[in-house]
């Protein structure tokens, strides 16, 4: 029997994780088995699996792990068109069930069964992946697998943009510089907006987007009124929209008071600690006296295109964005590294050793 080397876990947590040899993927009629030459660490997904008890709501064990892959077409079902052996691709990992009410209505987003490769299907940490060919998206040559996996996270971050629904002329703030700030600051640069400016902490990273042509500021966690007196200066009447991925409850109260009345505040990172609002009734209030909206962002359907566009022709930047890379026998290594060193923006682990291209 053809087998391939993975990363199986059997349940949430380490100790029930490896690395070993398995069955190579069946391909189905539908299908086609991608060579995985990239697959990115989704650092709080990925930490949650390793976590005992963790992985989530989504996920099924046992299973292989990694939903941000690109590779090489290896093998196409007989069904399948447009595809063959020796293309590079990436692919979408959501797979909506088709039939609970909110399929048959409509918002596959929104599904109750909501599969996913990596969570509850086989993901990409491994050599090789099954699935299905309709969710398979060719890559331009100027893509290097390594960037290309930054389509996932791309794809969420698009979602946020069309639920945005950025008017022209509109004014944006987006705040948190990991990579989903960074994403989302040259996606909504590149909207509508007349003016997108990005807030960070990390000064190399907003150099990076000042070079893209996107405004910085540097927050300052210490004293919030020092980033407030510049954005004071720059948006005297406020901004129509707020991305915030900072994940920090005192950073949404420094920036909710820039909202316009009519804006719209977009959570797109969690927050991982328990957050006190002093007082709730006044913070809800504040949104409904000012017409404002909270969106809530979390992932995507459908996507991957559009997304797959933007990185192709460099309205999204996505090369400053991987700065380790691993071999698959290194992958408990790579997360660790993920999680202590601050220098890590987003980790991507080559199962069939270094990609050429
Ligand atoms: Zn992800
Ligand atoms: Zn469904």
């Amino acid at each position: 029997m053809r087998m391939m080397k993975a990363l199986v876990h059997e349940k949430a947590g380490r100790p029930n994780a490896s690395i070993k040899m398995v069955p190579y993927p069946t391909c189905g009629d539908d299908e086609v088995i991608i060579k995985v030459m990239a697959c990115g660490i989704c650092k709080w997904a990925e930490i949650s699996h390793d976590t005992v008890g963790g992985g989530g709501t989504l996920a099924r064990y046992p299973v292989i792990t990694g939903h941000e892959f690109a590779g090489i077409i290896e093998e196409v079902g007989k069904n399948v068109k447009d595809l063959k052996p020796g293309d590079r691709v990436t692919a979408d990992n959501a797979i909506p069930c088709g039939y609970c009410w909110y399929c048959k209505n409509g918002k596959p987003l929104y599904c109750e069964n909501f599969g996913s490769h990596g969570h509850n299907r086989n993901g990409g940490f491994a050599q090789y992946m099954s699935i299905i060919a309709k969710n398979v998206v060719k890559i331009p040559d100027n893509l290097s697998f390594d960037e290309a996996t930054l389509a996932e996270p791309v794809a969420c971050a698009v979602e946020a943009l069309d639920r945005a629904d950025v008017k022209p002329g509109e004014e944006v703030i987006v705040s948190g510089m990991g990579p989903h700030g960074i994403i989302l600051a040259q996606l909504f640069h590149h909207s509508n907006a007349q003016r997108c400016v990005a807030i960070g902490l990390v000064e190399s990273r907003l150099r990076k987007l000042e070079s893209y042509g996107i405004t910085t500021v540097l927050a300052e966690r210490s004293d919030c009124s020092v980033h407030e007196a510049q954005l004071e200066k720059m948006f005297p009447n406020g901004v129509d929209i707020i991305v915030d991925t900072s994940g920090s409850w005192p950073m949404v109260q420094s920036l909710i008071k820039f909202l316009r009345k009519g804006g719209r505040f977009i959570q797109y990172g969690s927050y991982h600690s328990q957050i006190q609002i002093e007082n709730p009734a006044k913070f809800l209030n504040d949104l409904h006296y000012n017409n404002q909206q909270y969106i809530g962002v979390s992932c995507q359907v459908n996507n991957f295109p559009r997304a797959v566009e933007y990185m192709g022709t460099g309205k999204c930047k996505v090369d400053m964005l991987v700065t380790h890379t691993f071999d698959l026998d290194d992958y408990f290594l790579a997360l660790d590294t993920n999680k202590t060193d601050k220098s890590t923006l987003k980790v991507v682990i080559h199962p069939n050793g270094k990609p050429e291209g």
